[in-house]
C-alpha cells in the first residue's frame, strides 16, 4: 500500500520467472515491438517510445543533459519533493534550473507558469542562458497532488520551449495525451501504475525533443547520451535497436503487465484507481482522517491523508505494519509526521484488502481508546 514500488499480479509474477531470454533474435523482437507499441498506446504517440535499464530517474537525467546545452537553463515549476528532485538533476548537468516554488499541497497553476514564464524568460536571455524547456512533475507523489499537465502544457507551447514532464508516478494510472498535448520527452515507469517489477524507465520522445539533441554540442557521457539511444534505433533497429544488454526479464513482465490493461481496456484500468481511491478516502473520512490535496487536485494513484491531531501518525504506521502486514507510507521532509500516504497501485486496489486496511485502521484506534 506504499506509493510505489508496488506488488504484481500473479501474472506477472510468472511473466518474470521464465527462463531468461536473450536481449535479440526473432522471439525477442516480436516480444519487444509489441511491448513498445502498447506503450505507444498507452502514452498516446506515434514517436518512439524507449525502455532505458536503470529507475526513472536514469531516464529524466539522460532527457535532460541531451536536449539542453551545459550553461543554458531549464524552468522547473515545483510543488513538492520530486519538483526540488528536477532541480538537482537540472543543476547536477551544468544546466541552470530557473524555476518558481508552489505551496505543497496544492496543484502547479497554469496562470502562475505563464506569468512566471513571461517575467524569467527575457531576464534569462538577458544573462546569457536562455531557457530551452520547462521541467515538471506530472504526479507529485510527495502530495497526492496531479498536476494539470494538459493545460500546463498548453502554456508551455505558447512561449515555444520544450517540455519535459516527470510522470513516474501517473503513467498507466491516468491519461496522457503525449502528442496531442504536445509533451517533448515523458518518463514513466513500470513499478507504479503498472504494477510490473522496477528495471527500466519507459521514456516517450518527440521530434522535437531529438531535433534538441542533435543541435545540443555539450559532452553528456554515453549511456544516457539519447543520441546513443537513437544511433541504434537507426543503424541496428531491425534487431537491437538500443546500446546495450537489455533486461530482458523485466520488459517481459512490462509486456505481461501492459497486455493486462489492453485486455481489461484502458478506460476501465483507470477506473480502477478511480474506486480504489474513492472507497479509501471515504472509509479514512468516516475515521477522521481528511484528503491532504484539494479533492480536484488529488490523483487516483495515491491519497495523502492528514494526521489526526490526537496521536503520532508514525505510531498507527508502524502497528498497521508490523501487526497487520499493511505497509503504507509517511510524508516527506516537511510533512513527516503530518500526512501518510495510501497507495492504489497492484492489486492493493482489491476490495478486501481497502476493507483489511479500514478495519485495522479502525482496530489501532479503538485499542488507543481513540475517538
Ligand atoms: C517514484 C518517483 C520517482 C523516482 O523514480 P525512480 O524510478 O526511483 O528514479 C520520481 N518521480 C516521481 C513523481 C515518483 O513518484
Amino acid at each position: 500500500l506504499i506509493p510505489g514500488p508496488v506488488e504484481a499480479d500473479e501474472t506477472v509474477l510468472e511473466a518474470i520467472g521464465e527462463q531468461i531470454l536473450p536481449h535479440y533474435g526473432p522471439q525477442w523482437m516480436a516480444l519487444f515491438n509489441e511491448t513498445t507499441d502498447l506503450l505507444r498506446k498507452l502514452y498516446g504517440t506515434t514517436g518512439d517510445v524507449l525502455m532505458i535499464p536503470g529507475p526513472g530517474s536514469a531516464a529524466i537525467d539522460g532527457a535532460v543533459a541531451s536536449l539542453v546545452p551545459r550553461g543554458e537553463s531549464v524552468f522547473i515549476p515545483s510543488n513538492g519533493f520530486f519538483g526540488q528532485r528536477f532541480r538537482q538533476i537540472v543543476e547536477a548537468s551544468g544546466i541552470h534550473a530557473e524555476g518558481i516554488d508552489m505551496p505543497w499541497g496544492k496543484h502547479i497553476d497554469p496562470e502562475d507558469l505563464c506569468v512566471a514564464l513571461k517575467e524569467a524568460i527575457p531576464r534569462a536571455e538577458a544573462a546569457g542562458r536562455p531557457i530551452r524547456a520547462v521541467a515538471l512533475v506530472h504526479h507529485e507523489t510527495s502530495t497526492g497532488v496531479l498536476n494539470p499537465l494538459e493545460s500546463l502544457a498548453a502554456v508551455v507551447k505558447s512561449f515555444d520551449l520544450a517540455l519535459i514532464v516527470d510522470a513516474v508516478a501517473s503513467f498507466g494510472g491516468v491519461p496522457i495525451a503525449f502528442d496531442d498535448w504536445g509533451i517533448d520527452v515523458c518518463v514513466g515507469v513500470p513499478n507504479k501504475c503498472l504494477a510490473a517489477p522496477p528495471g527500466v524507465a519507459l521514456t516517450a520522445i518527440s521530434p522535437r525533443a531529438w531535433a534538441m539533441v542533435d543541435a545540443n554540442p555539450s559532452k553528456r557521457g554515453w549511456y544516457l547520451d539519447l543520441a546513443t539511444w537513437r544511433w541504434y534505433i537507426e543503424n541496428w533497429g531491425d534487431w537491437h535497436p538500443y546500446p546495450t544488454t537489455m533486461p530482458t526479464s523485466n520488459i517481459v513482465a512490462v509486456h505481461r503487465a501492459v497486455k493486462n490493461i489492453f485486455e481489461m481496456g484502458v478506460e476501465a484500468f483507470y477506473q480502477t484507481f478511480r474506486k480504489a481511491a474513492a472507497a479509501v478516502r471515504t472509509g479514512m473520512a468516516e475515521l477522521g482522517f481528511t484528503l491532504y490535496p484539494e479533492l480536484s487536485y488529488a490523483a487516483p494513484v495515491i491519497s495523502a491523508l492528514n494526521a489526526r491531531p490526537d496521536f503520532a501518525i508514525g505510531e498507527m504506521l508502524a502497528y498497521l505494519r508490523d501487526e497487520r502486514g499493511l505497509m503504507l507510507s509517511g510524508g516527506l521532509v516537511d510533512l513527516r509526521g503530518k500526512i501518510f500516504r495510501v497507495g492504489h497501485m497492484g492489486p492493493v486496489k482489491a476490495p478486501e484488502v481497502i476493507s483489511a486496511l479500514l478495519s485495522a485502521t479502525r482496530d489501532f484506534l479503538t485499542q488507543k481508546g481513540l475517538d
